[in-house]
């Protein structure tokens, strides 16, 4: 019996290793801006598209990109020079490519990217699996507007509240269904990382702490002490969200910096019993800071050196997303070097189903930061997680302890 017991308390709510399945990535190209159309040239697009996942690079004056289905091109060469498979050619596929342009190809309002991206992540959560969305791009590209948009307007609400929207709704669905069957409790927790500090977004500023990333080994990475605030409505998680987004404005004033220079992780975690079965996931929602080389910002000397401290999270995070991708697979991918990607060791090569949303401008003018984000969207899809269901049916473990016990009394009977 001792042996059950201690079985049932060491079970984690996991189900066994899960399938591999690749990281999902979604392009999404935002409209010109007015700095674009005012720069020489700025209207002209720096790629053509086509559904559902094709972007080519428009040849520069320099002679980069080119349409590899030009019909100069046959196909032994395109093959050759693995035109649409490999990181440095002029042509990248993705599982989506959204753009803004109600009459060109791949046009997407922010209902069409939750339709694609959002349904499937609350979904997957109501059934025990654990995901995460990470937005990245350059500083402007759409991140913040893919992530969170005007979560007050109907039309420009952003993928996070509108999954929160959803999952509340859903939640309510499987209670009305199963009256008396269901307990669920939702908990909200909101970190920036900024210099590779981290800052809890919902915790009152007279009890701001020294906050570390740890590595549990049944837990996985975790924030000891971070606030997780229970949350039993979609409108007092929008109030939320609204008052993250303020103390993250606050927080970055204070640093003398802008809030494109620091990550932020909006996190939700569901726990739901039902009829006996213990379920639990959790979803990441992570916006980036600007992935824009230093140099291209301007800074210099010491803003220059400190434009690179500020950026180790994400240097790192290319690091491993390269070692990860990669078919060498040299030495373990370096998830140690920063607190953004011990924190997300699991979204990127573990338990959870991720997808990843690389925002980028239409524009010649930003071309390059363009192609650094394609590059780092084709090397994501690349790479594979194994997300398993966090359940553990409790039924199975009384019943197993019930025949235990019968089998005890049965061997005391004999004696
Ligand atoms: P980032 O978070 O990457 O720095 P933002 O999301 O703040 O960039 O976007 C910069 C500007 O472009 C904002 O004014 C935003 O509303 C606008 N924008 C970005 N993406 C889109 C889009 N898909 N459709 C319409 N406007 C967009």
């Amino acid at each position: 019996l001792l042996k059950v017991f201690q079985g049932c308390r060491r079970a984690s709510l996991c189900s066994g290793y899960g399938m591999a399945e690749r990281i999902k990535v979604i392009l999404r190209v935002r409209p010109f801006n007015s700095r674009e159309t005012q720069e020489e040239g700025g209207t002209q697009e720096a790629f053509t598209l086509r559904a559902p996942g094709t972007v080519t690079l428009v040849n520069t004056r320099d002679g980069a990109g080119g349409d590899p289905y030009s019909p100069q091109q046959d196909a032994s060469s395109r093959l050759a020079s693995g035109a649409q498979q490999h990181v440095g050619t002029s042509s990248f596929g993705y599982d989506h490519v959204f753009a803004s342009d109600p009459d060109g190809p791949c046009f997407a309002t922010q209902e069409t990217m939750f339709d694609a991206v959002g349904m499937p992540l609350v979904e997957n959560a109501l059934n025990a699996y654990n995901g995460c969305a990470f937005f990245y791009g350059q500083t402007g590209a759409g991140k913040s507007h893919s992530c969170l948009g005007n979560p007050k307007s109907e039309e420009q609400k952003g993928l996070l509240p509108r999954c929160c929207e959803r999952l509340f709704q859903a939640l309510q669905e499987v209670k009305d269904t199963t009256p008396g069957e269901v307990k669920y409790n939702v908990l909200v927790s909101y970190l920036e990382i900024y210099n590779e500090k981290l800052s809890d977004l919902l915790a009152p500023k007279s009890q701001a702490k020294d906050l570390q990333v740890r590595l549990h080994p049944q837990l996985g990475p975790h924030v000891p002490g971070l606030s997780q605030l229970p949350v039993l409505s979609y409108d007092a998680m929008d109030d939320i969200l609204e008052e993250g987004a303020k103390q993250r404005i606050v927080a970055a004033t204070n640093m003398n910096a802008t809030s494109s220079r620091s990550h932020a992780i909006f996190s939700v975690d569901i726990r739901m019993n039902k009829s006996g079965v213990d379920s639990q996931a959790h979803i990441h929602f992570v916006d980036l800071a600007g992935s824009e080389r230093q140099k291209k910002t301007g800074a210099e000397g010491d803003r220059l050196k400190e434009g690179i401290a500020i950026n180790q999270s994400l240097s790192v995070l290319g690091k491993v997303i390269s070692a990860l991708s990669s078919s060498k697979k040299g030495g373990p991918a370096p998830f140690r070097e920063s607190k953004l990607t011990l924190l997300l060791k699991e979204a990127l090569s573990g338990n959870s189903r991720t997808v990843l949303i690389a925002c980028i401008s239409p524009s010649m003018y930003n071309q390059e930061e363009s192609v650094s984000t394609l590059e780092f969207a084709s090397r994501c899809k690349m790479i594979a997680t194994s997300a398993a269901k966090n359940q553990v049916d409790r039924r199975d473990q009384i019943e197993a302890l019930e025949a235990e016990k019968k089998e005890m009394e049965d061997l005391l009977g004999q004696i």
